[in-house]
């Protein structure tokens, strides 16, 4: 009845590496896969090399029910994602009619050059994907979802992947937020609360802030009526504690 449905994510881009970019899009795909009941189980940043994109895409496609690349379907020399999507799963890969049609009148009266023609190239049997930004469309290999790098033309492709998946039991969550408790004096009783409560997972996320400490513990699980046990169980454990409950 708890189907679990996973999903693996693999953000393409040296600059994501190198520190010039800020990753956001992971957290957009996480957020946006939760209440479809798809968990992320792996995120790995990887660099715009080859060997790597294809062997990280063939281990993820095995080990996840989907697969979110991004990055590295842009016309220039380093967007090499389509040609090692199609590597890993041992497909051939050409400029296809269907993504010409779509990138010919976004060009027409500028050059449609051998480097925009690139972004026409798609593994065979990969099914598009839609972008209503720009118009070069992403694509679907087996159970790998190929995304642009830009972030607001990653969201809006999303549209056009949210049918194609098929989700699971919904993970829920509850945050207690508390103030005045160090995580040392918590961490016994959250180990307590976690063992006694099957299937909850709580993590705990201490802050600093303005000259007040504290911790937020955040318990997740499938099943809602235990979830709210363990809720309870950390509120009791905050007083005991002498914390102040703050919501
Ligand atoms: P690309 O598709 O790899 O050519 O990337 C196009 C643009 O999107 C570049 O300016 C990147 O910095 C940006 N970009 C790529 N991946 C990400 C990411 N994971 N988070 C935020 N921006 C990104
Ligand atoms: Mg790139």
């Amino acid at each position: 009845m708890t189907k679990l449905v996973t999903a693996g994510v693999i953000l393409i881009g040296d600059e994501l590496l190198s520190g010039r970019t800020q990753d956001t899009n992971l957290g957009m795909i996480a957020r946006w896969l939760d209440p479809l009941g798809v968990t992320v189980g792996e995120a790995r940043i990887v660099s715009d090399d080859a060997d790597t994109i294809r062997e990280t895409v063939k281990s993820f496609s095995q080990r996840f029910d989907y697969v979110f690349t991004t990055g590295g379907i842009g016309p220039t020399h380093d967007d090499i994602t389509a040609d090692c999507i199609a590597a890993a799963f041992g497909l051939g890969i050409d400029e296809r009619e269907d993504a010409l049609a779509i990138l010919r009148p976004i060009y027409e009266g500028r050059d449609f050059n051998a480097a925009r023609r690139r972004m026409a190239r798609i593994p065979d049997g990969a099914s598009l994907i839609a972008n209503p930004v720009s118009g070069a469309p992403g694509f679907q290999t087996k159970n790998v979802f190929t995304l642009a790098g830009v972030p607001r033309i990653m969201k809006a492709m999303l549209a056009d992947v949210e049918h194609r998946i098929e989700g699971g039991a919904k993970l829920f969550s509850r945050t207690v937020e508390s103030q005045g408790i160090g995580e040392g004096d918590a961490a016994a009783p959250l180990a307590a609360i976690e063992a006694g409560h099957a299937g909850v997972s709580i993590g705990s996320y201490p802050y600093f802030k303005d000259g007040v400490h504290g911790a937020n513990f955040v318990a997740r699980s499938r099943d809602l009526a235990v979830l709210e046990k363990a809720e309870a169980a950390l509120r009791v454990m905050v007083k005991q504690l002498g914390g102040v409950e703050l919501k």
